[in-house]
């Protein structure tokens, strides 16, 4: 607790991202005195944070058929250069191995900016007929990218956390429930266990994937009004199994190509959004299921009662931790008011006070850190109190970010107005578009950044009229916002 200065922190609302920076120094999450641009040092604090993430998806992808694995690092230059869009794509931002001990490699080895290149030339060996599909992979490892742009702890470096699944499908449209199955996955994490609201996208297709026929994202609006893409999916159909001539016999005894999907879970973007989105001027605050501790038991002090309180205090954390929650009792010698803003700071969802008059009425005293709610149960209704409060919490915390979210999509039906709220609003802006690549490079232009984010995914919007942007007919209805 030594570096907690219990002073508040910068608002929020007001400045985000002196508040960030201020929060995960604070908080203990990282260190960023490592020296080197883009790779930061993960403290136990969001360790925790990112393993807990890393855990929903894993679980999801395992209970919808995929398996794990894990490639190297290094990607051989032979393989990396086989699809050529590919290459195009990552080329200029990859890391090479040109070098170990005092050889110069004859072969330099890329470090993987993504897996496909690794993967897919051993698809190839382990795909021969169609009984091999579908062949449903992912691997939770880091990637490796020489970013240009400024980066910031969790949300852009040149080392992230992520889990990437790799599927092989046999026709088409198995492909295509690859890509729903793996959106499903996401909702369910994002929507019913984090509380975090999305635009779910289809990127134009000058910002697909390199090497993609189709590319979907979700991206999450940020407190500053940026918005960041977290997790994406993507159609490859046959373009890296041509490559890697990954093929198989199907039952008539013809010869194929698989039809290829891949899905990237930005497991170090979500945590910094768990952080940002639901964080507020007391530190942070964790939805219950990604808590890293989910209930901390705080003894109330009291001069002749002390072993009084710590018995029940045991009690009540041998009872908790047998129903298999993450809970900490806090025996410190710290004073409760340090504590309280100690585990403020850090998020523990729960914290339940014990002193000797909760315990003389029969009672314990829950404070709920989303609301910041002090109140007694009955002692004897601790656990079905949990269960409720695990529940309200994320409905709490999904309620308010979805209001953020709905206040911050903007429709502009002028070129003025879409520019007036670019300057002054951020957020999403909703506008007629031609779908032309030029105008996308004006948007970007004369707003100093803004990007075509793509149509909405799922929702039918037909547009009406003109492009905001050029005035010719408008072919659909495009998000534009400003990413990190
Ligand atoms: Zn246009």
């Amino acid at each position: 607790m030594a570096e907690n200065t219990e002073a508040p922190l910068p608002d929020k609302e007001k400045n985000f991202s002196e508040w960030y920076n201020e929060i995960v120094q604070r908080a203990e999450l990282v260190d960023l005195r490592y020296g080197v641009k883009g790779f930061v040092v993960y403290r136990p604090n969001v360790a925790n944070i990112l393993r807990q993430t890393y855990r929903l998806f894993e679980d999801a992808l395992d209970a919808h058929g995929h398996s794990v694995c894990n490639f190297p690092v290094v990607i051989p230059l032979e393989f990396f250069q086989k699809e050529a869009e590919h290459i195009k794509g990552f080329s200029g931002e990859v890391f090479w191995i040109t070098r170990a001990g005092d050889t110069e490699l004859e072969r330099p080895l890329v470090l993987r900016p993504t897996s496909e290149t690794a993967m897919y030339p051993l698809y190839a060996y382990w795909v021969r007929s169609y009984r091999d599909l579908p062949l449903k992979l992912y691997q939770s490892n880091t990637v490796y990218r020489y970013e240009t742009k400024a980066t910031k702890p969790l949300i852009r470096g040149r080392e992230f956390y992520w889990i990437e699944a790799h599927d092989v499908h046999r026709t088409v449209e198995d492909a295509v429930n690859q890509v729903r199955e793996d959106m499903e996955i996401t909702i369910d994490v994002l929507h019913n266990q984090l509380g975090i609201p999305f635009m779910l996208m289809e990127r134009p297709p000058w910002d697909r994937f390199a090497g993609a026929d189709r590319s979907y994202a979700f991206d999450v609006l940020f407190p500053d009004k940026n918005v960041l893409q977290i997790a994406t999916t993507h159609l490859l159909g046959e373009n890296f199994s041509r490559a890697f001539e990954i093929m198989f016999e199907d039952e008539d005894g013809t010869k194929k190509y698989c039809q290829q999907t891949c899905f990237g879970i930005g497991i170090s973007r979500i945590a910094a959004t768990i952080i940002s989105m639901h964080g507020d001027n007391y530190g942070l605050v964790l939805p219950f299921h990604v808590a890293p501790l989910q209930i901390v038991i705080v003894p109330i002090p009291k001069k002749g009662k002390n072993e009084l309180v710590m018995e029940k205090c045991e009690e009540v954390h041998q009872k908790l931790k047998d129903k298999g929650y993450r809970v900490k009792l806090d025996d410190s010698e710290d004073r409760p008011g340090a504590k309280f803003y100690h585990w403020e700071l850090l998020c523990v969802p729960i914290r339940l006070e014990i002193g000797p008059r909760d315990i003389e009425n029969g009672v314990i005293t829950v404070f709920r850190r989303d609301k910041r709610e002090r109140f007694q149960v009955k002692e004897n209704q601790l656990e079905e109190t949990i269960e409720q409060l695990k529940n309200d919490i994320l409905k709490e915390l999904r309620t308010r970010r979805e209001k953020d979210l709905r206040e911050n999509i903007r429709e502009a039906k002028s070129r003025e107005e879409f520019l007036e709220i670019a300057k002054n609003k951020g957020g999403f802006i909703r506008i007629e578009f031609c779908d032309r690549e030029e105008c996308a490079e004006v948007i970007k232009e004369e707003t100093g950044g803004y990007e075509v984010r793509g149509k909405r995914f799922g929702v039918e919007e037909k547009p009406k009229g003109n492009c905001v942007i050029c005035g010719e007919k408008a072919k659909s209805i495009v998000y534009v916002a400003k990413a990190y």
